[in-house]
């Protein structure tokens, strides 16, 4: 009998890293990854030599002889060797699942309790220490990676991996409490950055700024079009998108021509830095996904960069993206809202109303469902939100086609084009980054003196939002001096122990990401209700322009 062929890609179909290191077979000179370094320098890694890396770790990878999609935890910055380190997973079959490295230790054993990842990888210079037993771990460096602790033999029933084999899995907050894995094929991701190219958003000699850390998938948009357009990727830093200056200075080195991000990027170098932001001499496309972008704020970078192109891109995790349009340049005077167009070649966004029937035509209102070859597998283990998210298709249920439910509610505009008007549940973008309101809450109720939380949105006082946190205390947590007080109305402070705020917020903390951990925590006798007996937000909202 023949052996098994070996686990090496298909000899058909496209897997992520067959699409990402196309030009290193025609153009492997050209820059593929663009790193600042100081001072004022940068190193840059060619397509030749990114292939080079890639084959490195994709044969240390095999000589551990894991099954196809076995997940392994890559904990780094997107810098030009997590990127070398990830299209090696998929070389090898593997199904990544990037991280943050600043990951709350308990929200690391979360996820590594609910993916079941065999490898841990960080880079040479990484400081996870204390992994879960049982997890094997490895450290990467210039293309070697070290095995520190041997991962388990598992057993193997597959050796050949298939396009439809998860690519990664991107763990995003969810309503139950668990961070939920969004799992991506190499099929449909690569289905989506042929969609995306369609746009002509980029072409060899660009360099394309990456301002996501690696665990948000925009980062991943932002390789996928760097490389599959024979570009630079240019991953910044996290710690110099934080400040205006070193961000620009980090722009200026790179030579950058695209700056990919979420809009709240732009919003301190709009303040503080705006000369040196028009003075730089390389930009040409900024492209925004995520959020809404403020209006005022897009008038602004427009009056300081004339004729830079800017698209606003539309969509979520769960299918990459979904649309990218460009912003009219200049701002009608009167426009209130921005367009997210249509969706890129190959897939269709659909309105249907609250009975699930669709509605069609200029100012028909609904929720957005997204036909798509670059639709997500499902959620990790987790088919009850998989079957509430891929639904039939409305039009054609017959067909035992799935289509998203992206809980985003839009309105048609004249030429078939949408505008995102608000979510239909508790999802909510805090400077870009998607948290499930119900996730904190979830938190918060765990600590052992809360009895009661709602979690909303607020601006932030620097701009942007934040989450402000509403919370009731067991009586016995209270001071005794204010426990009982029952003529109190709802959502008036209660008892205002001014340690309580602060035990909160670390306690968040311990499990979730920075983003998520409320910026203000106040104390209240009882949440108010609506008539249906749900917390009543708008009165909750109503009362943070209050003073404590
Ligand atoms: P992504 O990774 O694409 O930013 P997330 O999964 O983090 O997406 O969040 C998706 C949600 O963010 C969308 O369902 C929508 O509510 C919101 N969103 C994403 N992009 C935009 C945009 N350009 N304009 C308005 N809202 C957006």
């Amino acid at each position: 009998m023949s052996r098994p062929p070996a686990a090496t890609a298909a000899a058909t179909g496209e897997f992520l890293h067959d699409l990402l290191l196309d030009p290193a077979r025609h153009d492997p000179g050209r820059p593929a990854v663009i790193e600042p370094a100081a001072p004022g320098g940068t190193t840059v890694r060619t397509y030749a030599e990114l292939a080079r890396a890639v084959d490195a770790y994709a044969t240390a990878l095999r000589a551990l002889e894991f099954e196809p999609g076995t997940r392994v935890l890559l904990e780094a910055e997107a810098g030009a060797e997590a990127i070398a380190v990830l299209l090696a997973c998929s070389r090898a079959g593997l199904t990544f699942v990037p991280i943050a490295p600043d990951t709350p230790q308990e929200r690391l054993r979360t996820l590594v309790g609910t993916a079941r990842p065999a490898l841990h990888l960080q880079a040479k210079t990484g400081e996870r220490t204390d992994l879960p037993p049982g997890l094997g771990t490895a450290r990467f460096a210039a293309g070697e990676l070290v095995v520190e602790r041997t991962p388990a033999a598992t057993a193997r029933r597959r050796r050949v991996p298939c396009v439809t084999d998860p690519a990664y899995i991107v763990f995003t907050s969810g309503t139950t409490g668990r961070p939920k894995g969004v799992v991506m094929s190499h099929r449909a991701v690569t289905a989506f950055y042929r969609g995306m190219l369609a746009h002509h958003l980029a072409a060899p000699g660009d360099r394309i700024a990456g301002t996501s850390p690696l665990h948000f998938d925009f980062s991943l948009l932002t390789i996928g079009l760097a490389l599959a357009s024979g570009a630079a990727v240019v991953p910044v830093p996290q710690r110099a998108v934080r400040w205006p200056r070193r961000f620009l200075r980090a722009l200026h080195d790179t030579g950058a021509t695209h700056v990919n991000g979420v809009p709240s990027i732009w919003r301190q170098v709009l303040r503080h830095e705006p000369d040196r932001l028009a003075g730089l001499a390389t930009l040409r496309q900024v492209l925004f996904c995520g959020e809404e972008f403020p209006l005022p704020e897009l008038r602004r970078l427009q009056e300081l960069r004339p004729g830079m192109r800017i698209v606003n891109c539309y969509g979520a995790t769960e299918s990459m993206a979904a649309s990218f349009e460009d912003v009219p340049d200049p701002l009608p005077a009167d426009l209130e809202r921005l367009s997210i167009g249509t969706a890129h070649p190959g897939a269709e966004m659909i309105l249907v109303d609250e009975a699930g029937g669709v509605v069609d035509g200029p100012g028909a209102h609904g929720e957005i469902l997204l036909r798509s070859p670059a639709l997500f597998t499902g959620y990790w283990d987790d088919p009850e939100a998989t079957r509430a998210a891929l639904v039939p298709d409305p039009l054609c249920p017959q067909s035992g086609q799935r289509v998203l439910r992206t809980g985003d509610l839009a309105v048609r505009g004249e030429n078939g084009e949408l505008y995102f008007l608000g979510r239909t549940d508790s999802q909510v973008q805090i400077n870009g980054n998607r948290v499930e309101l119900g996730e904190v809450e979830r938190r918060l109720l765990q600590h052992p003196a809360a009895t009661a939380a709602a979690v909303l949105r607020q601006p932030s006082p620097e701009g942007g939002s934040c989450l402000a946190a509403f919370v009731v205390l067991a009586p016995d947590s209270l001071r005794s001096d204010t426990a009982t007080t029952n003529s109190a109305t709802a959502a008036e402070p209660a008892a205002p122990d001014q340690d309580i705020a602060p035990l909160l917020r670390a306690f968040c903390a311990r499990t979730l990401p920075s983003y998520m951990v409320p910026a203000e925590v106040r104390v209240v006798h009882a949440l108010p209700l609506t008539a249906n007996g749900k917390a009543d937000r708008a009165a909750l909202a109503a009362s943070l322009t209050e003073p404590e």
